[in-house]
């Protein structure tokens, strides 16, 4: 398999629990509380859940409440009560990112002395015209485009006096210098098989800002590592983040688990079945009197679609 075939690994077909040597998976859903549970949830809960208990393995919840802005403790409430009426048990207690930070700024720590982070002053808003201004800006896998690198040659001094006049300023992963460090990784998806880590495909990500001292990218690693989760499952729009979570795994010395990024659940157009869709919330769908069961069947109809669509998409 050469790396571009890895890199356009189309993932097709109806979702399955693995057994893979006969290993009894640790597995969580890690949802943020940010709004209420909806389909896609459900889904992607159930998928950890039963990939958890037919191997005789662990099932854990972790609530993504990194970024206070948009984090409710209504909405973390309401996780544990959805999951509940869902009848999705839970193992152990539910870990919070926010009670965790300590633990990211330690990890953080480690890859500033390992020389592969840098400050990068831009504000969002730079970033966004800089991009927009440059027709030859790099792109991401899914067309997004990507940083610059402005910040990247900075001389040392310049670096320590924008710091000490107090500019804001967040952290970013070095990719082609963390690279040298580890040399070329790969990771295993359950459904893609072996896939060669291509972490410069989403550019020198972010991995802290200066109001919440950890990213997604980073307290993912960091989490999964100390919980001990062995099979990682998603949806497959986190695919990419995977070449990016395989290299962080590498430079910080953790153990790498494998991963099944599993189908999005569509609607009856093959529409993301997400929030800002307004898709139907579990809460809704209770209140007007969907049992679980009911539900379960919806689902299924709703994966069948998106098989459906994935089918003629590429045909
Ligand atoms: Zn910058």
């Amino acid at each position: 398999m050469t790396a571009g075939e890895a890199r356009t690994i189309a993932l097709r077909g109806p979702d399955f629990v693995p057994v893979l040597d006969g290993a009894a998976h640790v597995t969580r859903f890690a949802p943020s509380p940010t709004g209420y549970l909806h389909l896609g949830h459900a889904y992607a809960a159930r998928f950890a859940h039963d990939a958890a208990r037919l191997t005789g393995g662990r099932f854990l919840l972790r609530l993504e409440d990194l970024d206070p802005q948009r984090c409710r403790p209504e909405f973390a409430a309401a996780i544990v009560e959805d999951l509940r009426w869902l009848g999705l048990r839970f193992d152990g207690t539910v870990v919070r990112q926010s009670e965790r930070m300590a633990l990211y700024r330690q990890a953080l720590d480690r890859l500033r002395a390992a020389g592969v982070l840098y400050p990068c002053f831009c504000t969002r808003k730079q970033v966004r015209e800089e991009v927009a201004e440059s027709a030859a800006a790099p792109h991401g896998p899914s067309g997004e485009r990507l940083y610059h690198g402005t910040c990247r040659g900075l001389g040392a001094a310049e670096r320590a006096a924008r710091i000490a006049r107090g500019e804001p300023y967040a952290w970013r992963l070095d990719v082609a210098r963390a690279l040298e460090r580890t040399g070329p990784l790969a990771w295993y998806d359950v459904r893609a098989g072996w896939v060669e880590a291509d972490p410069a495909a989403l550019g020198d990500v972010v991995l802290a800002r200066k109001d919440v001292p950890a990213s997604y990218h980073l307290a993912v690693v960091v989490d999964d590592a100390a919980q001990g989760v062995s099979l990682v499952t998603r949806g497959e729009d986190l695919f990419h983040a995977t070449h990016v979570h395989r290299l962080l795994q590498a430079l910080l010395g953790l153990p790498v688990p494998r991963w099944y990024h599993h189908n999005l659940i569509g609607d009856r157009d093959g529409r993301r079945m997400a929030k800002r869709t307004g898709a139907l919330t579990l809460r809704h769908l209770r209140a007007r009197g969907t049992t679980p069961a009911a539900l379960w069947r919806m689902l299924e109809a709703a994966t069948a679609a998106t098989s459906a669509c994935a089918a003629s998409a590429g045909s």
